[in-house]
């Protein structure tokens, strides 16, 4: 997966339950590696307060993980997004600094790939320089998006990834593996080894402590799932290529979703999307502008409980947006036909 990602030769990794626990997991090892001082035995306070500069669109796992490390919640600076959700590099100077004046000392940024509200993929490249500039950890969220280095047609949205100190991808997204299985990548295999530097010596006494595949010393998990098995498993029988046509194929079918709702004349698209992540609202004929959110809530539910489309929601801009993930390599443009009209039954 490193290999996939273009990471070089050195990269390295592990597979843990998730991308919440992964892009923890990363943090941990970007604490170590740019603190400037042992946190993990000395803990948050024995140094300057740290922070990790976080476009407003991450995960909400993120903002947690740092808490979890006891930097409270001035822990993330956040850095302000563009009109299509997407992290603005030129926001990222001002960022830093307002971290510095705030008395914190920037460790990291984490970019999205494939950001959760929208599926956003930053300027990776952008926030590479800026990192290297500031010699700062580049830390790529790529739980969801991660998968499009597969796709020789979409591969150019994760352009920059190679440069990345730590990646997670999420293979039970869109590599279609029954959850959870989620790969940590290292740029420098050994920063692996950094995360969870403490040593329980009763499971460890007398091994080599760096043996790969002594997983437990690296991931949050003691007991876990054999989560290789599987997805190695397809990976060689099946090789890459049934994933890439599978991320290319819903990324497509997402675009044509797109445009339909834009020229359907009752559906409003919130976003052109970049992957398969479309957020929409219904706006039908006759309904004043003030009940429109109460609207999407409403179709929501009616539809979810009449069990045919799953969707969830999600408040962009103030307001409130339906959104789906098109992840499914069995859905067609009929289905997807067949989800406006379900909602235009519903209202
Ligand atoms: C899904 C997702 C996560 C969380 O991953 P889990 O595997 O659900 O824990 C984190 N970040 C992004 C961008 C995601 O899409």
């Amino acid at each position: 997966m490193a290999g996939v990602l273009g990471l070089p030769e050195g990269s390295g990794g592990v597979l843990t339950s998730g991308g919440s626990a992964g892009n923890l997991t990363a943090l941990l090892a970007a604490r170590q590696a740019k603190a400037g001082f042992d946190a993990w035995n000395g803990g948050p306070t024995a140094g300057p307060p740290l922070t990790v500069l976080v476009p407003e669109s991450t995960h909400y796992c993120i903002a947690r993980s740092v808490r979890m490390m006891g930097w409270g919640s001035e822990g993330v600076t956040p850095v302000p997004v563009d009109a299509r959700y997407r992290l603005r590099p030129e926001a990222l100077e001002e960022a830093l600094a307002a971290a510095k004046r705030a008395g914190r000392r920037p460790i990291a940024v984490v970019a999205s790939a494939g950001s959760t509200a929208t599926g956003a993929f930053d300027a990776l490249d952008a926030v590479a320089d800026f990192c290297a500039k500031h010699d700062l950890w580049f830390h790529v969220d790529g739980a969801h998006g991660a998968s499009a280095a597969l796709s020789p047609r979409y591969r150019h949205q994760v352009k920059g990834i190679e440069r990345a100190d730590s990646v997670v991808w999420d293979a039970h997204k869109l590599m279609m593996m029954p959850a959870l299985i989620t790969a940590v990548l290292f740029r420098e295999s050994h920063r692996s080894f950094e995360a969870f530097a403490q040593e329980a010596s009763y499971l460890f006494n007398g091994q080599d402590t760096r043996r790969w595949s002594d997983v437990a010393l690296r991931t949050l998990e003691c007991t876990k799932e054999m989560m290789a098995l599987k997805l190695y498993t397809c990976l060689s029988t099946l090789g890459t290529k049934l994933f890439a046509d599978s991320v290319t194929d819903t990324f497509d079918l997402s675009r044509r979703f797109a445009e339909r709702l834009q020229s359907s004349g009752d559906f409003e698209l919130a976003v052109s999307p970049d992957c398969n992540i479309v957020c929409f609202r219904h706006t039908p004929q006759g309904i004043p502008t003030s009940e429109l959110d109460a609207l999407q809530v409403r179709l929501r539910e009616s539809l979810v409980t009449s069990g045919d489309f799953y969707l969830v929601q999600t408040t962009l801009g103030g307001r409130v947006w339906l959104r789906t993930t098109v992840i499914n390599p069995l859905t067609t443009d009929e289905d997807l036909d067949a989800l406006l009209n379900a909602l235009r039954r519903a209202v």
